[in-house]
């Protein structure tokens, strides 16, 4: 059944139609194997290929050369937030990371299992309502700084990489492919697929070759970043349907291209926050232009009758997904790659209703 609903979640989100069309076909049969992709084996080579061309279009998209590997792994960004202090720390070493964010917390705090984890910048004292100040140096020796791109509950962005002269990681998991980048300032980057790369379940990770060299030794296989490489990505029964949209998108991210998807994003962000920053009934949670996301928009309504009417506006309207992340409560419309540009001009027009029976 096809719903008109417009669904602003922070992820899952919305795949765009032609890439459910196509995923849909494919679970009839894909290609002429006889099989539906969902029960494609995954040592099949027409599943062998959708894993090489999906990395040679991370590679395309992501400027990035052959000193990458590009892997496809399972257990969400959490699972991320594990494995790399377990492959690149040990009890006697440090690492950095920062802290703008609940997730980016999140993985220090999985971290200090395995290192000593030294936190770069905080800004969580004022509920990460802005991007904390980066000192200009850094001690030599930690073996990384993590970084959280896109700080998806708060609605923050980093527009600029840090760069000090230590390997950085960065879990792009809300903002990778919106917009062109340089990905190669990162020695490690990654992405749970729920937001712009399709659906739960598939992780996206890019690591420089130089790095496998430095991993902790008698890990065990599933956790060790040197023996997902050697299998290709099937060390165990792969996420084919999952890694399959993840490729769908990725060739709709090139058809799109990066710049027209960025700009499309721009717009959609510049007019919600144009909307809040002149609104009597919203606050928006980040007042600093440059630090605001173009994924992820938080606000709260002045008062509880404005936010119960907002509610019921939106729930009549079919509008989803755009209550705050638990944790914060509010608003949050997440407005990632495939979110069209109309489906902000219905929000606007809902917020312009709200404002006649407020
Ligand atoms: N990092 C970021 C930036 C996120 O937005 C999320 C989830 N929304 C996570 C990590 C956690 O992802 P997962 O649920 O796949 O572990």
């Amino acid at each position: 059944m096809k719903t008109t609903n417009l669904n602003f979640s922070a992820g899952p989100t919305v795949l765009p139609p032609e890439v459910l069309e196509t995923f849909q076909d494919a679970v009839e049969q894909y290609l002429n194997t006889g099989y539906s992709i969902l029960s494609l084996p995954h040592r099949h080579k027409a599943f062998i290929d959708i894993i090489e061309e999906s990395k040679a279009l991370v590679r395309t998209l992501c400027q990035i050369d052959d000193s990458y590997e590009i892997l496809w792994m399972q257990g969400g960004a959490r699972m991320q937030f594990c494995m790399i202090p377990m492959n690149f720390l040990s009890p006697t070493t440090h690492a950095y990371y920062l802290d703008s964010g609940h997730w980016g917390h999140e993985a220090a705090a999985y971290a200090q299992h395995y290192g000593h984890i030294d936190i770069l910048a905080s800004s969580r004292q004022q509920q990460y309502n802005h991007l904390p100040t980066l000192p200009s140096e850094v001690l030599s020796g930690h073996k990384y700084l993590h970084i959280t791109t896109n700080n998806t509950i708060y609605g923050t962005q980093w527009h600029e990489l840090p760069t000090y002269n230590l390997p950085l990681i960065a879990d792009m998991s809300s903002d990778i492919l919106s917009k062109p980048q340089q990905y190669a300032d990162c020695d490690l980057f990654y992405a749970a697929a729920q937001k712009n790369l399709g659906t739960p379940g598939t992780t996206l990770v890019a690591i420089k070759k130089d790095l496998l060299q430095h991993i902790q030794p008698n890990l065990p296989p599933m956790m060790h970043y040197g023996h997902h490489v050697k299998e290709n990505s099937v060390l165990n029964t792969a996420n084919v349907s999952g890694i399959y949209i993840a490729l769908l998108m990725l060739r709709w991210i090139q058809q799109q291209t990066l710049p027209a998807l960025f700009a499309q994003n721009n717009e959609k962000a510049q007019l919600l926050y144009q909307h809040l920053d002149n609104s009597p009934h919203f606050i928006p949670y980040v007042t600093e232009p440059s630090h605001r996301s173009q994924m992820n928009i938080c606000f709260n309504a002045v008062n509880k009758d404005l936010e119960s009417k907002f509610i019921h506006l939106c729930a009549q309207n079919g509008i989803l997904g755009i209550e705050g992340h638990r944790s914060v409560g509010g608003f949050r419309v997440s407005l990632y790659n495939a979110v069209p540009l109309k489906w902000v001009h219905s929000l606007l027009d809902i917020m312009n209703h709200l404002a006649t029976i407020a």
